[in-house]
């Protein structure tokens, strides 16, 4: 069951010297839902807008020990919904994944509804380590009013929110910089990843996370051949920001192997310090560097 993919991933981070990867863009779904999730790809439906030939799709299983192959040492599961009344299953899922695969970051996701401050309160009590919120799927802004007992409470804590803004890759009227501005100047000190870069908005996003110290940015998928090529004329800000950019894959919903990514990230050619913080060291900074 080897995936042919773990030797190059492996002999990345060897040749760096770090103990693994730290992947900070995951996803573990219940099964009935990934299994719609892949339909959306295969489909290759408005949402998506392109051709999208998913290659793991093995089941959740599986694919833990495909991550556990390539040394992918701690990554979250990131669910995230559609509409609303189905983040309390998701987020019953995502704890139950979490107690049985002890790397894996606990992750929960909210969506702007009435009980969204309470349970989001109370996860954080519990110890939940990451939040995902998907703008595009999910058709709401950031700062609408049903999350407005939400915010306040992450900011207290500190947990990160993985958010995916960007309008890639097809944008709606809740995409874009927009929203994610408005709730920094609301909440300052709030600790978003931004995932995929922002992109395609990546300059703004980028500017957002100059100016909030506790904004991070996920690589996730933008340094791919898959991608839209990253401006160039950012790159160099992002050596700069090293401190603040965290790897990410979209694992298992990827069209090429793991690796793939991991050359995008080293022909930027920012270094091998630059790539060590991005792989490992930023992830581990900001979530911890072992199992619960
Ligand atoms: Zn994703």
């Amino acid at each position: 069951m080897t995936d042919p993919d773990v030797p190059a991933v492996r002999a990345f981070w060897q040749a760096l010297g770090l103990p693994g990867l730290f992947d900070a863009h995951v996803h573990f779904l219940p099964p009935n839902i990934q299994r719609a999730v892949y339909a959306q790809f295969d489909a290759a439906g408005p949402k998506i807008g392109r051709e999208w030939p998913i290659r793991y799709r093995q089941d959740h299983a599986e694919r833990v020990e495909i991550l556990r192959a390539m040394g992918v040492r701690r990554f979250p599961t990131l669910p995230y919904a559609h509409k609303p009344g189905v983040a309390a299953y998701l987020n019953e899922w995502a704890a139950g994944f979490a107690r049985d695969v002890p790397e894996s970051l606990w992750s929960a996701t909210f969506y702007p509804e009435e009980s969204a401050a309470a349970y989001v309160k109370e996860l954080v009590r519990a110890g939940v380590e990451v939040f995902k919120v998907h703008l595009q799927v999910g058709e709401f802004h950031l700062d609408d009013p049903l999350l407005d007992g939400v915010w306040g409470t992450l900011e207290d804590a500190g947990t990160p929110v993985v958010v995916h803004a960007g309008s890639g890759p097809v944008g709606n009227d809740f995409t874009g910089p927009g929203s994610t501005e408005r709730l920094l100047r609301r909440f300052p000190r709030l600790t978003l990843l931004i995932a995929h870069m922002g992109a395609p908005e990546c300059e703004e996003f980028l500017d957002l996370a100059a100016r909030h110290e506790r904004v991070h940015l996920d690589t996730t998928m933008v340094f791919t051949d898959f991608f839209p090529a990253y401006p160039s004329q950012l790159v160099p800000r992002l050596r700069d920001l090293g401190h603040r950019v965290l790897l990410g894959s979209d694992f298992p919903t990827i069209p090429y192997p793991y690796a793939h990514q991991l050359e995008g990230l080293a022909r930027l050619d920012l270094g091998d310090d630059w790539l060590r913080r991005v792989c490992w060291e930023n992830g581990a900074a900001l979530f911890g560097p072992g199992p619960r």
